[in-house]
């Protein structure tokens, strides 16, 4: 018998209204069904927005401080859970155990680093121009926030919103995607026993185009977070534009990573490797091109032919393996497509190409590690997001022109080059269209602390993570106090 999973609304667990159900299963071995999970309709959206909107009221006037301490509490359960949670991970969405390891340990970095902010949370003090006035700002929170979130960082992606979003004294409604919906429920389970009140935090299961669509239109939502595909955000933002509604949105990336011909190849090569492979290649920071200068182009590659055929490719689950399959079969399908493109564009294709069906893996979604050379810029596959182990290297002869080529695409979330050049360095950080930098660093790493977000079409300009969160989830308000006892009018009593 399958296990059932439900949706968390109001304090309470329970199946969708209609009775229907979606499977979820391993990636890794189709055969592998991890359970049924509600496929929600908008009644059930309807009743987790009434139950966050009810909480609302009397969250938002719980002393941050004390918000904070329940955050304390959240990041130790997940500390305690760490282990479990990641092979939960491992196991519903396909990436290895040292990287579902990291990606918990993202969630309880972030519980530690919110939680800090409930003593914080500042505003500012400031004269005011006229006498015996006050003046100060303060944060105030939104309301209800919908929290959509993809399937690549199962679990730290929703605690990128959902502690900012708690911390400024909002209540919530995630829809975690389709794929990944067991580290949800074991996280809001976390959650639950941390003691966070009913109505706070509410959980929804579905397919994006309904369950996710229902959110986004509702008119009780008043901030939808969103991560995701570009083409999804656009509908997101076209709905909250029309009805004015805040919307704040992390999208795609085509990330590359320089390699100049001072660098130092052996760093570049590891950077390569593992911004390119690390998490099948399904990261929004992932490296998909590697602009490398000619004098040492030939060198790399077969450098990096040499090591990427040895990647042992199979089951997250089990330690020795260094990468897992993709996703599901839409995703391996789109990924065996670009291939067909990039060889009809007429780049090279020097390793892999294919799906892994080697023994056991003939029953998950595995595809080999794949470089392509001789591509042109301009080519498809160096312009759109691929989201699989798919490398395109594009040779560039001299520093100016590699700049120009990182930046020749509609994404700007992350970047990266080697070179021991002071100067250049300096030049790439001034001149990269991109969210993120990394200097002699791949282009995957991001902390928790730092702003994290991109340019262009990767959003819409906000930032998660860092001191810039706060700004997504709450309301700048300005005070003035007049304690003159008379009107005292601004730019105009105090002007000669
Ligand atoms: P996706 O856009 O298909 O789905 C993301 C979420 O949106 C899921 O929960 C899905 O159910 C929901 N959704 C789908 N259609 C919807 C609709 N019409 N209305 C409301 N919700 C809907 O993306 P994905 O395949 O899950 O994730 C991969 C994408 O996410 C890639 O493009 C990747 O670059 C991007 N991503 C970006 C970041 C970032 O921070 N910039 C981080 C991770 C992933």
């Amino acid at each position: 018998m399958p296990v059932h999973f439900r949706n968390y609304i109001d304090g309470h667990w329970a199946g969708a209204l209609s009775g229907r159900t979606f499977e979820n299963r391993n990636p890794a071995d189709r055969n592998d069904l991890i359970g049924l999970f509600p496929a929600s309709g908008a009644d059930d959206v309807d009743r987790a927005v009434a139950a966050a909107k009810q909480a609302f009221p009397r969250w938002r006037l719980v002393p941050a401080p004390k918000r904070g301490e329940m955050l304390y509490r959240v990041g130790e359960l997940l500390k305690k859970h760490k282990e479990e949670l990641a092979r939960v991970e491992t196991r519903e969405m396909g990436k290895i155990l040292k990287e579902t390891r990291g990606d918990v340990q993202e969630g309880i970095d972030c519980a530690f680093y919110v939680a800090g902010e409930g003593r914080r949370l500042f505003g500012e003090t400031t004269p005011s121009e006229l006498p015996d006035k006050f003046a100060m700002s303060v944060r105030a929170p939104i309301g209800v926030c919908a929290l959509i979130t993809p399937w690549n960082f199962p679990l730290a992606i929703p605690t990128w919103k959902l502690f900012p979003a708690l911390i400024c004294g909002n209540t919530v409604i995630l829809k975690p995607a389709e794929d990944t919906p067991h580290t949800a429920v074991r996280f809001v389970e976390l959650l639950e026993e941390a003691g966070v009140p009913p109505g706070v935090v509410n959980l929804v299961h579905g397919r994006g185009e309904e369950t996710g669509a229902a959110l986004v239109r509702h008119p009780e939502v008043k901030l939808v977070s969103f991560t995701g595909s570009a083409t999804v955000g656009r509908e997101i933002a076209a709905v909250c534009g029309r009805d004015l509604r805040r919307v704040s949105l992390e999208l795609g990336g085509k990330n590359a990573q320089i390699v100049m011909e001072d660098a130092d190849l052996e760093l570049a090569l590891e950077g390569a490797l593992w911004g390119a492979f690390g998490t099948t290649g399904q990261r929004c920071t992932a490296t998909s091109r590697l602009i490398v200068h000619r004098d040492v182009r030939k060198r790399l590659t077969d450098m990096l032919v040499a090591r990427a055929e040895k990647i042992k490719i199979g089951s997250g689950l089990d330690e020795s393996v260094e990468m897992g399959p993709l996703i599901n079969h839409a995703a391996r399908e789109k990924v065996q497509r670009y291939i067909g493109i990039g060889q009809q564009e007429g780049a090279r294709l020097v390793i892999g190409g294919s799906s892994y069906e080697e023994g056991k893996c003939a029953d998950g979604y595995f595809f080999r590690p794949t470089i392509f050379d001789n591509v042109a810029p301009s080519m498809r596959i160096a312009q759109e997001e691929i989201f699989g182990p798919v490398l395109s290297i594009i040779e560039i002869k001299s520093f100016e022109e590699a700049i120009e080529v990182l930046n020749g695409t509609l994404y700007g979330l992350s970047s990266s080059i080697y070179t021991q050049d002071v100067g250049r360095a300096f030049r790439a950080m001034r001149d990269i269209e991109a969210g993120i930098t990394y200097i002699n660093g791949p282009t995957i790493g991001a902390e928790v602390h730092l702003p994290f977000g991109g340019v262009k079409d990767t959003g819409n300009g906000h930032r998660e993570a860092g001191t810039t969160v706060y700004d997504i989830f709450s309301e700048w308000k300005a005070i003035y106090v007049d304690y003159s006892g008379k009107l005292q009018k601004a730019q105009i009593d105090n002007v000669e």
